[in-house]
């Protein structure tokens, strides 16, 4: 199969101080050798914790992966040993995490992390790994990388630091590249020659990269699939062009109202959804989005709506037809 990751009902959950709650609530997506796919939500959607079960990270912090299966290269993660998920992260699968501090060791210099991450995948000398932990940290923008790999977590930036756990997550040159939020704490010159770097190495190397990110702009950039997920589920999973084409779920709609619709213009929504997503334990019944959706009907109140697929997409949504036939799902940048 042509698949590098397949997750299947994937259901996550936490032991909060207000009891269990789910955060992931039966998600499920594949991703292509070599396709880079983008996950794009609201805050609080469970994009995080999607990625965290993937790499096995969340009962590293109170959740627990309970139900769905994870496969990697067609192999379940679930079934591996702690040891052998270890030597997966360190060289197959790489996660860029959204909290750069705490993802260092503050004990060690840049250059010892980086270098140790190139040794622990492939056997080369010292004076190799430090030549690649330079050209890395180089291709991640750093412009000084001889000093800069002598410095400690804590005496760079909050950008610096995010820009070395990219080099880290490259150093192992891993075929599934998890990134979340990679670009966010990046100024915009950063940000696109980052993505310029990823772009590059999925079509040199065929990495793929699961994409986790706010901005449905950087979305359209970099995937082929996009799939929107909010308080937990998956809303809408579809080719980029379609989906900017013409949403299917009112909620898609939405997060594509509230983008300025052209580049360089970050961070001026034109339009907000109305309302905010639900906390984990007021999950309202019926559709998730239902008490924010300007369609919602007494059915989406009450019952839950299947991701369906339809054609090449996926979407969850009692009133799709009925809302493509009086397209109400048109985007409207206006006001
Ligand atoms: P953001 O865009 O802000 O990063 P996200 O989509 O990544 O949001 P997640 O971090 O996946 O959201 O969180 C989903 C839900 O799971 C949130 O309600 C969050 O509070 C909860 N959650 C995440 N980690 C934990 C944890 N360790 N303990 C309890 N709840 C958690
Ligand atoms: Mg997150």
């Amino acid at each position: 199969s042509n698949k590098i990751l397949e997750v299947k009902n994937l259901v996550t959950g936490y032991q909060g101080k207000d009891g269990f709650v789910k955060a992931v609530d039966g998600v499920s997506f594949d991703l292509e050798k070599g396709e880079t796919i983008c996950i794009v939500g609201e805050s609080g959607s469970g994009k995080s914790v999607t990625s965290m079960s993937i790499m096995r990270l969340v009962e590293f912090e109170n959740g627990k992966i309970l139900d769905g299966q994870i496969l990697f290269c067609g192999e379940e993660l679930s079934k591996k040993s702690n040891e052998e998920m270890r030597q997966i992260r360190g060289s197959k699968i790489s996660m860029i995490f959204q909290e750069p501090l705490t993802a260092l060791n503050p004990v060690f210099t840049i250059g010892k992390q980086i270098t140790e991450a190139i040794l622990f995948h492939r056997s080369t000398g010292k004076k190799e790994a430090w030549q690649r932990a330079e050209e890395l940290v180089r291709l991640v923008g750093i412009s000084d990388p001889k000093q800069r790999l002598k410095q400690y977590p804590h005496e760079l930036s909050g950008g610096m630091r995010q820009r070395v756990m990219i080099a880290i997550a490259l150093a192992s040159e891993p075929d599934l590249l998890i990134a979340d939020e990679p670009t966010t704490a990046l100024d915009v010159t950063i940000e696109a020659q980052i993505l310029e770097l990823l772009r590059s190495l999925r079509e040199e190397r065929g990495m793929s990269i699961m994409l986790i990110t706010h901005d449905i702009g950087v979305a359209a950039e970099m995937a082929k699939r996009i799939i929107i997920m909010y308080a937990g589920k998956v809303m809408e999973v579809a080719e980029t062009k379609d989906l900017f084409d013409q949403p299917l779920h009112p909620y898609s709609k939405g997060l594509l109202e509230s983008v300025p619709r052209m580049a360089g213009e970050r961070g001026v929504p034109l339009k907000s959804i109305i309302g905010s997503i639900p906390r984990l334990n007021e999950v309202p019944p019926g559709c998730r989005f239902s008490p924010r959706c300007p369609f919602a009907t007494k059915k989406c109140n009450q019952q839950e709506p299947a991701l369906e697929t339809r054609g090449t997409r996926q979407v969850a949504c009692w009133h799709v037809d009925e809302l493509i036939e009086k397209d109400l799902l048109a985007i409207n940048t206006e006001g």
